[in-house]
């Protein structure tokens, strides 16, 4: 027996919100990201490009010096209502 699951941890899927009001485009988030979840956009305000990359490492959120970021786990059997 040789596996070895834990060589990439799964991805669950995740709700990553920018609130624009607050960014103050310092780029933190993009260059502390390991997955390059973000991209800057022409005025470095970062865009989530690819949000199936991410592992919830929580770094963008923590790292924020302006709270502009959260990440939620997405609860997958919610039922949606609105
Ligand atoms: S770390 Fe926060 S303030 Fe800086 S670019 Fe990212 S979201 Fe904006
Ligand atoms: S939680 Fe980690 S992997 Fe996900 S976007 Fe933030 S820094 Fe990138």
């Amino acid at each position: 027996m040789s596996e070895n699951p834990q060589v990439d941890p799964p991805k669950r899927p995740v709700l990553i919100t920018v609130n624009e009001k607050w960014c103050k485009k310092c780029g933190i988030c993009i260059s502390f990201c390991p997955k390059g979840v973000f991209i800057p956009d022409d005025v470095g305000k970062p865009i989530v490009k690819s949000p199936e990359q991410c592992i919830q490492c929580m770094l963008c959120e923590i790292r924020c010096p302006d709270f502009a970021i959260e990440i939620e786990e997405k609860k997958k059997d919610r039922p949606t209502t609105e």
